[in-house]
């Protein structure tokens, strides 16, 4: 990662004595590299590195004892900096109907995005309504209505209408006919930016007058989404961006070019095809991804979805007077050991790399139980206390719990990790959820 890359470099600096500007500009320049193998656009980079390499050549990384650790701080800070300002509220009119319109291009995953909105806002003691915009593909129709069903949420379509404006407008006086109160309208999308598309949006922008329109985004296509987001930008004023399958391996660096591209906020990210893969943009989580140092912030709050409020409280406080140990972490583990949910937690955790490659196989279970079963091999003291742990200790483990001692090693470096970022997250502003604005 950025961050390995950075201390070893500073590391070999240092054996060859004083830290100077040239050896900087090295450290600079593994940020810049790490910038754009993460997709975000030359232009973009280029100007971020000019802001951080104006912080980072002043005396205070230069003089901090942890110049890598100062310098990682800075990018973070100018990361934050540009994908912000947050705002993830959805404005809803009181006593009215809001109109969402969705955009993008075919497969950015508007249609999925449409049912996990109308899944979030439901959760907000909103009542959404569905309208199918997209005329293009009669799959597409068809996609919304299952959608509705599964979520209990209305969905307005008309097989025989060729004009998606006349659907949309019909739609909106269904939906305060029928007393909801937020409409999303999934329109119709294109392989590829055309003129024909932006035309048919744009009669739908002026004619309905969505109180809100969001461009969706395929965070795995990189460049393209740059590309697709600045001719959606100049055909339509957008108010947000929600970037999709955020939870593949892309790493979320054209976020960054398609906000500086749009200068509108970032409201979701989608992170699977299930309904309640929706999470409300937050820039420490993104830019700290973007530099793979991992996203704490999520894993307290995947934590908090599986561990109920009084055990969660017993949990944290644990956390924050540093007395967490393994035993929690064995309870935390039982609870955790669900198919997916495991490697989903390790991959936004930093410094999982070998854990994550442990459970890569497939055999998530397998791998789980493997682990409760070093920790049951342990004594109690040994569990409330991992620093006794020793190697003959580590080996008397591995063969209580039939596994090699390589296993009990990864399992301790890891908790040793895990710990003191529990801690920090606990302690830490780890409860911010998303707020959804009633006007
Ligand atoms: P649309 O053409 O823009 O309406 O795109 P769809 O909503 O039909 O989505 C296209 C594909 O992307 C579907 O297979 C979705 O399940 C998938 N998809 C959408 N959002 C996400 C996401 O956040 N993560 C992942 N992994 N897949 C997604
Ligand atoms: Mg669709």
């Amino acid at each position: 990662s950025l961050s390995d890359g950075l201390q070893s470099a500073f590391k070999s600096i240092r054996g060859k004595g004083k830290l100077t500007e040239a050896n900087m500009r090295d450290g600079l320049q593994m940020v810049e590299q790490a910038m754009l193998e993460a997709d975000v656009s030359y232009q973009v980079v280029q100007d971020f590195m000019a802001k951080v390499t104006q912080a980072a050549m002043g005396q205070k990384v230069l003089l901090s004892l942890r110049p890598h650790e100062e310098l990682v701080r800075i990018v973070h800070q100018e990361l934050i900096e540009i994908l912000g300002p947050v705002d993830v509220s959805i404005p809803i009119k009181a006593g009215q109907v809001t109109v969402l319109m969705l955009c993008g291009l075919q497969g950015a995953g508007k249609t999925t995005t449409c049912g996990k909105l109308s899944q979030l806002l439901k959760e907000q003691k909103a009542s959404p309504f569905l309208v199918a915009a997209d005329l293009q593909r009669p799959a597409a129709i068809q996609q919304l209505h299952t959608l509705g069903e599964q979520l209990g949420v209305p969905v307005y379509s008309d097989l025989n209408e060729q004009d998606p404006v006349k659907v949309c407008r019909a739609g909106v006086a269904k939906a305060k006919e029928q007393g909801a109160n937020v409409v999303i309208l999934d329109t119709a999308g294109r392989l590829a930016i055309d003129d024909e598309l932006m035309k048919q949006l744009c009669e739908i922008d002026k004619k309905i007058g969505p109180d809100q329109v969001y461009l969706v985004v395929d965070g795995m296509t990189g460049q393209d989404a740059v590309n697709s987001a600045s001719a959606f930008n100049s055909a339509l004023e957008l108010d947000g961006v929600i970037m999709t399958k955020l939870d593949g391996d892309a790493r979320g660096g054209a976020l960054l070019s398609v906000k500086h591209v749009t200068q509108v906020p970032v409201k979701f990210i989608g992170t699977g095809e299930h309904l309640d893969a929706l999470e409300a943009f937050r820039p420490e989580g993104m830019a700290g991804r973007i530099l793979e140092m991992g996203d704490i912030v999520a894993v307290a709050q995947e934590a908090h979805r599986i561990i109920d409020d009084g055990e969660r409280e017993k949990l944290e406080a644990r956390m924050a007077s540093g007395q967490f140990t393994l035993e929690d972490f064995r309870g935390v583990l039982e609870k955790i050991a669900k198919p997916g949910l495991m490697q989903k937690m390790m991959s936004l955790m930093p410094g999982m790399g070998d854990m994550k490659k442990m459970l890569a196989g497939g055999d998530t279970d397998g791998e789980v139980r493997k682990m409760l079963g070093v920790i049951d091999s342990m004594t109690t003291h040994e569990r409330r206390n991992w620093k006794l742990i020793d190697t003959p200790r580590r080996q008397r483990i591995a063969q209580g719990a039939g596994v090699q001692p390589t296993v009990v090693n990864a399992l301790i470096k890891q908790f040793s990790i895990i710990m003191p970022m529990m801690q920090m997250a606990a302690g830490g502003n780890s409860r911010d959820r998303m707020q959804m604005m009633q006007q």
